[in-house]
């Protein structure tokens, strides 16, 4: 079904590209939800409205008639390097599950499985309409995830994971402080903004208990001096939560704040068990909280108090988390629960099916400070854009589109996805990624990590 012509032996990106005849969902206050086209020019949006005529060159069209087009999904929180555990550690508790299966697990990976771990999550990523994510990266060979996230086609801002410090941190994982910020900041060096800017690097220092005192405030200090993204996880269990109490005689986010891993440039995943102070903490500083509905159920962590983060102004944007505490990486999934999650609490408007797809396209935009250029469409924007099918009976009569995304579409609904100007999916074809052997070295490369950990 709905063809693509023009498509050989032209470079994607050079090439116009008109999306015709879609329900377009520009999430641009001025653009609003409109049926017409999308022409998209060297990775750019160029314009959007009904009857656009792309003019010379020729263009590539793509039909997209009875499809909304929606920009890119955006997750804030995820772990490539986790992917091949898929399975491998359910129903367990967040120490356990961190101790017994997954820090052994990813102490034994080499580079050769962090590289099939990394395919297998794009391809699942892009496949769902997933085009921006913001990962936590590996503590070894995490210049290998720069390189698949690029070859593949997603944008990615990618850590550097951090640990040098804690209880059952196997020595595989353990790094010396120094060692470990250095690495970072040579990481920064060789691969922030490459891949035309699509690839940037962050500061990923895993969490209080695996990490110094130095580590956490060296680190957030370096990503202030680079402009670059810091990401840690914070207050998601409560035994954690009162580790850090004893620990450090402070509260886990405060802890954080006041060491100064603090500001727009800061994304704290979990956030669940917080004070009145931490959250005041949280909105003055302007910090990132990312709500990962699916991987907190899973590990039996707890719910965020989303709605009043929210409504104190903080921005809080959707991860899925790693493959083994969720299991997918689909951010459909975590668009439904994070509305349904907070209704019998809260009431059923706190957590609109609008807000939260806001939260996974504009929200996250601006969180990552790219507003109006991600997670949206308008003129200038990249071209970053999703085409949904709508001819499944789980879609139908329809009502709301807002309601239609989030509560009623999944990640098989998915038809095309594009990425900074190319199609790196379309209708069950991955684009940039060799489909067999992605999985047969998935497959191949667990079953080696499994006998190592043995
Ligand atoms: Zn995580």
């Amino acid at each position: 079904m709905t063809p693509v012509f023009g498509e050989s032996g032209i470079s994607p990106v050079s090439l116009k590209t008109l999306v015709r005849g879609g329900t377009i969902v520009s999430m641009d206050p001025g653009i609003g939800v409109l049926e017409g086209d999308v022409l998209v020019s060297g990775g750019v949006v160029e314009a959007v409205g009904p009857g656009l005529d792309p003019g010379p060159p020729p263009a590539r069209v793509i039909d997209a008639t009875g499809m909304l087009v929606i920009p890119g999904l955006i997750q804030t929180h995820v772990h490539l390097v986790q992917t091949l555990f898929r399975g491998a550690a359910d129903d367990m508790d967040l120490l356990e599950w961190l101790r017994g299966r997954i820090w052994p697990l990813e102490g034994a990976m080499d580079e050769a499985s962090t590289r099939a771990s990394a395919r297998l999550g794009l391809a699942e990523l892009i496949a769902s309409g997933t085009t921006t994510i913001l990962d936590m990266g590996s503590v070894n060979h995490t210049g290998a995830l720069f390189e698949e996230a690029g070859a593949a086609g997603i944008r990615a801002t990618i850590g550097k994971l951090m640990m040098d410090a804690g209880q059952g941190v196997p020595f595989g994982l353990r790094e010396k402080t120094a060692d470990s910020l250095a690495a970072a900041t040579g990481l920064i060096e060789k691969h922030n903004n490459s891949h035309g800017g699509r690839i940037r690097v962050a500061f990923a220092p895993r969490f209080a208990l695996s990490c110094t005192e130095d580590l956490l405030r060296e680190a957030a200090a370096l990503a202030r001096r680079h402009n670059v993204v810091f990401t840690t996880h914070a207050s998601e269990n409560p035994t954690e939560t009162h580790i850090v109490r004893e620990q450090r005689g402070v509260e886990n986010v405060t802890y954080l704040i006041e060491l100064g891993a603090a500001g727009p440039n800061v994304f704290l995943a979990h956030c669940i068990w917080l004070t009145a102070h931490d959250m005041r903490l949280l909105r003055e500083t302007g910090t990132r909280v990312v709500h990962c509905p699916s991987a907190n159920l899973k590990l039996g962590s707890g719910v965020a108090k989303v709605p009043e983060l929210k409504a104190a102004g903080i921005n809080v944007t959707l991860g899925a988390d790693g493959a083994p505490c969720n299991n997918n990486l689909d951010a459909w999934h975590e668009m439904r629960l994070a509305a349904l999650l907070h209704k019998p609490r809260v009431g059923v408007t706190a957590m609109n099916a609008r807000t939260v797809f806001a939260m996974a396209t504009s929200d996250a935009a601006e969180a990552l400070g790219m507003p109006g250029q991600i997670g949206c469409l308008r003129p200038g924007a990249r071209a970053d854009l999703v085409l949904v099918r709508e001819d499944g009976p789980h879609c139908r009569p329809g009502g709301d589109v807002f309601g239609r995304l989030v509560y009623a579409h999944r990640a098989s609904d998915v038809y095309l996805t594009m990425c900074d100007g190319r199609v790196v999916y379309q209708d069950g074809d991955w684009k940039t990624l060799d489909m067999p052997r992605v999985m047969r070295d998935a497959m191949r490369e667990f079953a080696r990590i499994s006998e190592k950990v043995k």
